[in-house]
């Protein structure tokens, strides 16, 4: 297998104050642990280019487009002004001067990763970038995030390329709610997902649209269950969907570790659900994966669980 590995220095400079969770060194602690195991020497380091606003477009209303390079170029000024270096969006999520520039390169490494997968220059590929997206709505960025990475490039694949069938798996501790909100009716889009309930955002336990399949789960659900439930859920839908790609909203926050959530996931789990999906992959979507990181925000812990998503991506 060859596996692409997409990320941009950009990326690092997207911040919201000290001590928030949705850190820079999120990105630091994944590349460390890859290359003290040699791990990034196996795969190809690609850059993310720039998300073209048309692109962004398909996903999301564009003044809420607008309003990010606005809402940059506010937290410049002021900063410049030696006021607050940032713009708050919500109680959660704030933008600096170079949260535009990171948003851009975010939802630009899951569309080239798409290019490339789809092109067949690779067999699937991880975006290691920030902001998140999956929280991000149509018309409104929460949650950490700006841009609904996945959901672009899941529409990219669909508007731009032509396929037919996609499936986005979120299996990040949170609830996909912005994923949910652009792709939900959208038959052309299978997603599936598990998340604790109750949790941030609170949402997805009524079923929105018969494209979505939402599992919710209580606090404290361990690997096992979670393997059971994708079993008999996910799979099953997944194989009759038949996707001509899988998109993975890569969040490792239901880590038993992560203090965001109090699922109680561990590597093997990550590595797990990996292969079940590359199994998929191989049999509908000629192995085509692209993951996008979500969440995730212990430091050690992410570093680890994604070392084990990609070692099983890259089949080695
Ligand atoms: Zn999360």
């Amino acid at each position: 297998m060859s596996t692409a590995y997409f990320t941009h220095p950009l990326c690092h400079r997207h911040d919201m104050g000290e001590g928030h969770p949705e850190c820079p060194q999120r990105l630091a602690a994944i590349e460390d642990r890859l290359l003290v195991t040699g791990l990034a020497d196996l795969m190809e380091r690609r850059l993310a280019p720039e998300a073209l606003l048309s692109d962004l477009e398909l996903a999301h209303d564009a003044m809420l487009v607008a309003s990010l390079a606005e809402q940059s170029n506010q937290a410049a000024r002021s900063a410049d002004a030696g006021g607050s270096p940032w713009v708050r969006i919500d109680p959660d999520t704030a933008a600096n001067r170079h949260t535009w520039a990171a948003a851009l390169r975010a939802a630009g490494a899951a569309i080239a990763a798409t290019d490339a997968v789809i092109a067949g220059e690779v067999d699937n590929a991880f975006c290691a970038v920030r902001p998140p997206g999956h929280h991000a709505c149509r018309s409104q960025a929460m949650g950490f995030c700006f841009f609904n990475n996945v959901a672009v490039a899941a529409l990219h694949a669909l508007e731009v390329h032509g396929l037919r069938r996609v499936a986005i798996v979120d299996f990040d501790v949170h609830h996909g709610n912005g994923t949910e909100d652009i792709v939900a009716g959208d038959e052309r889009i299978l997603m599936v997902s598990f998340f604790q309930h109750p949790l941030y955002p609170y949402s997805g336990t009524e079923p929105a649209a018969s494209n979505l399949l939402n599992l919710p789960v209580p606090p404290y659900t361990r690997g096992p269950a979670i393997r059971d439930l994708i079993e008999q859920h996910w799979l099953p839908r997944l194989e009759a969907f038949a996707p001509e790609l899988i998109f993975i909203s890569a969040g490792f926050d239901a880590h038993r570790d992560d203090e965001l959530g109090q699922l109680g996931l561990v590597e093997a789990d990550y590595a797990w659900i990996t292969r079940r999906l590359m199994d998929l992959a191989a049999r509908h979507a000629r192995g085509r994966i692209v993951s996008s990181l979500e969440g995730g925000y212990h430091l050690d812990a992410l570093a680890r669980s994604v070392e084990a998503h990609l070692r099983t991506l890259a089949d080695l």
